[in-house]
């Protein structure tokens, strides 16, 4: 029998009045996304008790004929103001991760999965456990870039979701966990239940022994998710990649004014797909122009990491699941290592 929100809502109705119930997502295995909405005073006074209400929730609907997994968030809110998901209340999470990265880019296309793949790998080269989180809700390719099957991953005894392992990174992407087939609509508390999910569900470290670094792929853009992302937990530092033309640019100066905005400090800019290097007779062509992201990286103050060439190699070994084997990841690696050394 397949599982309808209307079910769900009757489990939640000794629990949670339906008011309180938002962002309820159902997927096609029944696995259950929602939020409950209490008030920012009742989760500072009586944190403990919400975290009851949260765990009888999720578990009277667990116990549903036809129910996956379920995963319930606590919300605080109060009706009608600027901050509607109450996001800016929440506490921020803690999780056993040292430092984290986030990867992203004004528009998509212009390779920022590939490079937070390939960076991610290097930065893991020197030996630190590195994650690789795949928030790209929008159009998840991590599964594609590292070879990984589109498929749910295993929960340890408390599910927790166990992330899987490719090129030495533990990695978890929103592919995994949603249909392939089935386009997904996104509204605001979704995305958001979703990331949180994804960061607070995983089992990425432990607090004895945490992760050194979590490289977060971003979707396109300055949106929701984002915005979950800088609100819900401390991004030591923000990558953007862009390609030389204008219009990518433009976009990547958005992306810059929002990490601006909210407070997640710049790592630095990155040129991709850079200058074309011939793959018969080794000629270097700069077919978008050359030095736009370093000039607009210094107009801007922020660091510029460096290029990286457009090479058919680059694309056939991606789009095959395998790293790049370009140095241009690796020289980048080592400024975003040192970068944050200082920090
Ligand atoms: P985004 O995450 O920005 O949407 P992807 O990383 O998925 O972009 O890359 C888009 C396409 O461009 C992929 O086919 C990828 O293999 C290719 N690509 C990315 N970087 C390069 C590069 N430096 N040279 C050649 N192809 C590249």
């Amino acid at each position: 029998m397949k599982i309808q929100e209307q079910n769900i809502y009757e489990a939640l109705q000794d629990i949670v009045p339906q008011d309180r119930v938002q962002g309820l997502h159902i997927d096609g295995q029944g696995n259950v996304l929602f939020s409950i909405v209490i008030d920012s005073a009742q989760k500072n006074q009586q944190g403990t008790k919400m975290e009851d209400l949260r765990q009888k929730a999720e578990s009277s609907v667990y116990g549903l004929q036809g129910v996956g997994k379920v995963t319930a968030i606590l919300t605080a809110e109060k009706p009608a103001q600027a901050d509607p998901h109450g996001m800016g209340k929440n506490p921020k999470l803690k999780l056993p991760i040292k430092k984290i990265i986030a990867v992203a880019s004004g528009k998509g296309g212009v390779g920022k999965s590939t490079v937070a793949v390939n960076l991610a790998a290097a930065l893991a080269k020197g030996g630190k456990g590195v994650g690789l989180l795949d928030a790209d809700i929008y159009g998840p390719s991590v599964p594609r870039l590292t070879g990984l099957p589109y498929k749910k991953p295993n929960m340890t005894e408390d599910k927790q979701l166990i992330p899987f392992e490719a090129h030495g990174l533990k990695v978890m992407s929103i592919g995994f966990m949603v249909d392939q087939n089935t386009p997904m609509i996104w509204r605001g508390p979704m995305v958001q239940t979703a990331i949180y999910q994804m960061l607070r569900d995983v089992d990425w470290a432990s607090e004895e022994k945490p992760l050194d670094i979590l490289v977060i792929d971003l979707p396109p853009g300055t949106g929701d998710a984002q915005l979950t992302i800088a609100q819900k937990i401390d991004v030591d530092g923000a990558i953007i990649v862009s390609t030389p033309q204008d219009l990518a640019l433009i976009d990547a100066v958005k992306a810059i004014e929002m990490f601006n905005k909210t407070n997640v400090p710049i790592l630095g800019l990155i040129e991709n797909m850079s200058t074309h290097i011939c793959s018969n007779c080794g000629h270097e062509d700069h077919i978008f122009g050359s030095g736009t992201i370093e000039t607009e990286a210094k107009k801007r103050d922020v660091s510029y990491l460096g290029a990286i060439p457009l090479e058919s190699s680059i694309r056939e070994n991606s789009d095959a699941g395998k790293l790049s084997g370009n140095l241009a990841y690796e020289e980048i690696s080592s400024k975003i290592l040192s970068s944050l050394h200082g920090q």
